[in-house]
């Protein structure tokens, strides 16, 4: 089964997120924040990862550059509320970037994409 981390500071999003994913056949890891997900990522042979951009104590650009630092190969989707962070040059570091929404279908259609074999 494929592993699947999803990072976000909103205990609502969290949740949804979890419950879609899980329901779609992965398995699903959960940190509220930065640093939470980088212990995660050192424990669990994670397959996928979808972070926040916006999280306290370490926020999802910092994290996802040290996710790349200790797995170049691991996907990262950064996910956000906020359209400006397109703009920010640390995002391009990410393989996709996609806006939060309360329909998931892109989300789940992105993660398919990442996760054939
Ligand atoms: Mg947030």
């Amino acid at each position: 089964m494929k592993k699947i981390l999803v990072a976000d500071d909103e205990m609502s999003i969290r949740l949804l997120y979890s419950e879609e994913l899980k329901e779609e056949g992965y398995e699903v890891y959960l940190a509220a924040n930065g640093r939470e997900a980088l212990e995660i990522v050192e424990k669990i042979p994670l397959d996928l990862v979808i972070l926040d951009i916006k999280m306290p104590e370490m926020d999802g650009i910092e994290a996802l550059r040290q996710i790349k630092e200790r797995r170049p190969d691991l996907p990262v989707l950064l996910s956000t509320a906020y359209g400006e962070y397109r703009q920010d040059f640390a995002t391009w570091a990410s393989d996709e970037y996609l806006v939060k929404s309360s329909d998931l279908e892109d989300l789940k259609a992105m993660v398919k994409r990442y996760l054939k074999e």
